[in-house]
């Protein structure tokens, strides 16, 4: 339901990147690679990540938040509605949360200087949630639907929108919008050289203004290993950052290490080189072409 709710987020016909710094921009360094690692392709689809490993010595918890914008949202974000959320990022800073930001290329084009300040934090990482917030299915929640020739651009697209707001460092993971993929959708994707990231556990703070029921929901369903799906979009996530001050506490409580989606990853790939031994299937970076 709050994965219906969030698809709705959408959308934002966003101004160039240099309208909000005002300054020329530094040239950009030549690619590097990236920072995390991602999944192997699994026969040419992009490989799905939904938790890491459940029987860590120590476990951890992975908080992500989706800052979702839509191209026909531009409208009201000019209108001053807010599709970005400071106040909760913040609070992950004050309270000292690893988190992994999901952006769509509209929104790193909205809110250029947040998305460099993300990408610049060590306590954070960038992860790709598409360009334009619309679904690679039919029927995902209501959004619209891309044409399936244009779901690898919507990946690559979305990297560019990320370049050219100054993130360096977006990881190789992504995020379908509403969650909604196929197979094709997978092997698209896939070419892109991306690890599909989804979630074990909704917290519910899609149009939810009750952070009590996002606290409850949340820690009624994390369990070690566990990737939390949540929102940095303060127009149709009001609650989110009163929700994180509430369950960072209870979870540490627990004993739970709040980490970025690339520590889940990780700790699956060393889980995966142990069944496999030496022998082990080889892993690559994206291919971002
Ligand atoms: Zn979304």
């Amino acid at each position: 339901m709050l994965v219906l709710a969030a698809a709705l987020l959408a959308s934002c016909a966003a101004p160039p990147a240099s309208d909000e710094t005002g300054r020329a921009k530094p040239a950009e360094p030549a690619a590097k690679p990236p920072p995390a690692l991602g999944l192997p392709l699994r026969g040419g689809l992009s490989p799905v990540f939904e938790h890491g490993p459940r029987d860590a010595d120590r476990p951890a918890v992975a908080l992500t938040f989706d800052a979702d914008m839509t191209a026909d949202q531009g409208p009201r974000a000019a209108g001053g509605e807010r599709f970005d959320n400071p106040g909760l990022v913040d609070a992950l800073r004050e309270l000292r949360v690893p988190a992994t930001v999901f952006m769509t290329g509209m929104w790193a084009r909205t809110y250029p200087r947040q998305a460099r300040a993300i990408d610049r934090d060590p306590l954070f990482e960038v992860a790709n949630h598409s360009y334009s917030h619309h679904a690679f299915t039919e029927h995902c929640h209501g959004l619209p639907t891309l044409p399936p020739d244009r779901a690898r651009e919507e990946v690559t697209r979305a990297y560019a929108a990320l370049r050219e707001a100054g993130v360096r460092s977006a990881t190789p993971y992504f995020r379908f919008p509403g969650g909604c993929h196929d197979k094709r959708a997978l092997r698209a994707v896939g070419q892109a050289g991306v690890t599909t990231v989804q979630w074990d556990v909704v917290g519910g703070d899609a149009f939810n203004p009750d952070a009590g029921s996002i606290v409850r929901q949340v820690l009624d369903g994390v369990r070690p290993g566990s990737v939390v799906v949540l929102h940095c979009t303060l127009s149709a996530a009001p609650a989110t950052e009163q929700a994180v001050r509430r369950v960072v506490p209870e979870l540490r409580r627990r004993g739970y290490r709040l980490v970025k989606v690339s520590e889940l990853v990780s700790a699956e790939l060393r889980t995966a080189d142990a069944k496999a031994g030496p022998a082990g299937e080889p892993r690559n970076g994206p291919v971002r072409s």
